[in-house]
């Protein structure tokens, strides 16, 4: 038996002696002893049962043989468990003292003599023991059942704790969940607010009009009073186009603030975002103040790094805007932007749209007038030939026939003309001949232009020049036809026997040229748009002349191309009109006496030539080999490009006037296979007067590029100087001379 003594066990006593007589009388002494008596005859067998289970006292005989019994309780001793059991010596002998010294050493708690007198004695002390252990083994149980009990409720506590814990974790991970759900409800209050700001402006034709329509949403939802929409005119300035939330009275007052004092002008300038907290703490922001506003942010509206506005919004509630709704709300300004940016370029598009269609319209326009004005002076002509076909006509009307139709067809070249140099000066292919232009010589010339319309009309002509020489930097030609088109609107939009006067003269640096009439005058409307494209006022209906509306564009371009300028004046209808074109003047010399070129007229007889005429329309080739004829110079035909080419092999004439789209070969494969061959001067006719054109007739072998139609004088002209080996002579409308080959 080992471990402590459990409930109802019995308590044992060792008894030791190695004489069965003394263990009998031992045991009959100890009967009456509540035990259970353990009798052994030796030392190790005391030890042994001693290793088996616990004793409440050992009676053990000093005199044994082998291990005496000081011996056996030296070794008893040395056990931890054994160490105090109480031992009782027994003897047969008389106690020495060193024994007796020796037995106490050991823990002896008696040393008695057998046999035992009075037994009483032994049995009471044995019976004490025993008792004694009983006590402390019961008293170690209690301890032992304390010490369970005591970890029990400490285990309960711990259970106890753990359960509390867990409660709290539960409790606290509750109200995590709870503060998520919170937030996550004011997430999606923010979205929802948000999205309707984007589905909002998404479909809005006014992004203004979207904010005064969520203002609830904004307020209920997301806590924000007050919002202000900005918005920047084109010259960059910021207009409040939507406001809500805001006090009555204060828009005036917010509108006399400082501009560095508000934080919508401060956003647009920094181009930031301005987020204010506590705005009540300080007087940085009187607007804020002036709104009731607690916090507030303010967002620029920028796409494509241009300002379109600011939008901004405050609440009254709380001291500062959560960083999730800021970041929400620079969302929403970011949509602003795109819809801004949208409804510009909707605004843009629907002008242009309108700019498109007016110019449709226009177009239409212009194409009927241009059908009408192009068939109008047909009909002279062919009124004009019908007289000329009548053998008994008189020489007065055929003159006259002949006469009308030579102005018809003038206008009819100066229309076609008109279209062409728009169509040349839109696609930037007008090059100028510069050349010291004599502002005399351009004067002259337009007003010979001119004076014959003048003249049927009676109108007065009236010219003032410059006392002076003044001399240009320019294009004699095309100034010319500057002037020639003013005079001739003063012509045609002024009565008969009306007045026209031009006067030339020197202002600073520039030269005036001003054409001023008393005829119909310009309506104050059509004043600014006068100088446009297609561009016409009510015709008058006793009109001469019509017009294509380009002559004024004409005008315009070819001065800014020499570096002027043009402006129209008018009093209004009736009270006639007046042209200033402005140039720059190079020098200014008293002046001489002009140089009086004369002027190209009459068919005057040149010494006769031999000329090929190489064209494919037969009456182009039928009037001018009869003019040519009637010039007296001999002619030889061809109507296409092979036949051409052989006819100057064979015939070698002097002038060969070449049509460049022939059937067959064309003009300049014409002009390559012929050039050197038959030493022929070669004159290209073509209705193109690109300078394209002209540098590929250069290159072919041409000497001479005329545009058709080409007036017979000048034709002439250059048939003659080519012929003669004259230089071409310059300005003269029509003939571009090619660079020498
Ligand atoms: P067009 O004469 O072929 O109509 P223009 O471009 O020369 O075209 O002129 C445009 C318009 O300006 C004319 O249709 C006419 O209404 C007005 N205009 C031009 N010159 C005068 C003028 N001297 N007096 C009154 N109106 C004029």
């Amino acid at each position: 038996m080992s471990g402590p003594l459990a409930e109802g066990d019995p308590v044992r006593v060792l008894v030791v002696d190695d004489d069965e007589k003394n263990l009998r009388a031992l045991a009959a002494l100890l009967a009456r002893v509540p035990a259970e008596l353990v009798l052994v005859r030796s030392g190790e067998e005391a030890l042994r049962q001693l290793l088996l289970g616990d004793f409440a006292v050992i009676l053990l005989d000093v005199q044994m043989p082998g291990m005496s019994g000081l011996e056996t309780a030296a070794l008893i001793r040395e056990r931890e468990r054994t160490r105090r059991t109480p031992i009782i010596f027994l003897t047969a002998f008389t106690r020495t003292e060193a024994t007796l010294l020796g037995a106490y050493r050991l823990g002896a708690v008696d040393f008695l003599t057998k046999p035992v007198q009075p037994e009483e004695v032994l049995r009471e002390k044995v019976a004490w023991f025993v008792e004694s252990h009983r006590v402390a083994a019961r008293l170690e149980q209690e301890r032992e059942r304390a010490r369970l009990a005591e970890l029990r409720e400490h285990e309960r506590a711990v259970l106890d704790a753990k359960r509390r814990g867990e409660q709290e974790a539960l409790r606290s991970e509750m109200q995590r969940h709870r503060e998520l759900a919170a937030r996550l409800h004011a997430a999606n209050e923010r979205l929802h607010a948000i999205s309707s700001i984007a589905s909002g402006l998404l479909f809005a034709d006014d992004p203004a009009r979207v904010l005064p329509q969520l203002s609830d949403v904004l307020a209920a939802r997301l806590g924000l009073h007050v919002y202000l929409l900005h918005q920047a005119a084109p010259d960059g300035a910021l207009a409040l186009t939507a406001h809500g939330g805001v006090p009555e009275g204060a828009l005036e007052k917010l509108a006399a603030l400082p501009p560095d004092r508000t934080v919508c002008a401060v956003a647009a300038a920094r181009r930031e975002a301005v987020v204010v907290e506590d705005a009540a703490a300080g007087d940085a922001w009187p607007d804020l103040a002036l709104l009731g506003i607690s916090a507030a942010a303010c967002f620029p509206i920028v796409a494509s790094e241009r300002l379109l506005g600011t939008v901004a919004f405050g609440t009254r509630e709380a001291k500062r805007l959560e960083p999730d709704l800021l970041a929400a709300l620079e969302l929403s300004a970011g949509h602003f932007a795109s819809a801004l940016e949208r409804a510009r370029l909707v605004a843009e598009l629907t002008s242009r749209a309108a700019d498109l269609a007016e110019a449709d319209r226009r177009k239409d326009e212009f194409l009927a007038m241009l059908a009408h004005e192009l068939r109008n002076p047909l009909a002279p002509v062919l009124s004009g030939l019908e007289i000329l076909r009548w053998e008994n006509a008189a020489d007065a009307a055929r003159k006259r026939a002949l006469a009308a139709a030579d102005r018809q067809v003038r206008h009819l070249a100066r229309l076609v003309d008109d279209l062409v140099d728009v169509s040349r000066i839109r696609t930037g292919k007008v090059e100028l001949r510069r050349g010291e232009v004599e502002v005399s010589r351009i004067v002259e010339d337009a007003v010979a232009a001119v004076e014959p319309l003048a003249r049927a009309q009676e109108q007065e002509l009236t010219v003032e020049l410059p006392d002076r020489r003044v001399v240009l930097d320019g294009d004699t030609v095309r100034l010319t036809q500057v002037l020639e088109n003013l005079l001739n609107n003063s012509a045609k939009y002024t009565d008969p026997r009306g007045h026209i006067r031009l006067t030339a003269s020197l202002d600073g640096g520039e030269l005036l040229l001003r054409v001023s009439d008393d005829g119909i005058g310009i309506a104050p409307d059509l004043l600014p748009r006068i100088f446009d494209t297609f561009v016409q006022g009510k015709q008058p209906a006793n009109r001469a002349r019509g017009g294509l509306g380009l002559g004024l564009t004409l005008v315009r371009s070819l001065v800014e191309l020499h570096g002027g300028t043009v402006r129209a004046e008018s009093d209004g209808p009736g009270k006639g009109s007046t042209f200033e074109v402005r140039l720059p003047a190079r020098a200014a010399e008293p002046a001489a006496p002009s140089d009086p070129t004369p002027r190209r007229n009459g068919h005057a007889r040149a010494r006769p030539l031999n000329v090929a005429v190489i064209e494919d329309n037969t009456d182009i080739r039928d009037t001018v080999r009869e003019l040519l004829e009637l010039a007296g110079h001999r002619v030889c035909e061809a109507s296409d490009g092979n036949a051409g080419v052989a006819l100057l092999l064979a015939e070698r004439p002097d002038v060969a006037l070449v049509d460049i789209g022939l059937p067959g070969l064309d003009g300049y494969e014409l002009a390559r296979q012929v050039r050197g061959a038959c030493g022929t001067r070669l004159i290209a006719l073509t209705g193109y007067g690109g300078h394209v054109e002209r540098e590929r007739a250069a290159e072919a072998g041409f000497e001479a590029h005329l545009v058709k139609p080409v007036e017979f004088e000048e034709l002439k002209d250059v048939i003659e100087r080519l012929a003669t080996r004259r230089p071409l002579a310059q300005g003269i409308e029509g003939v571009q001379p090619c660079q020498s080959t």
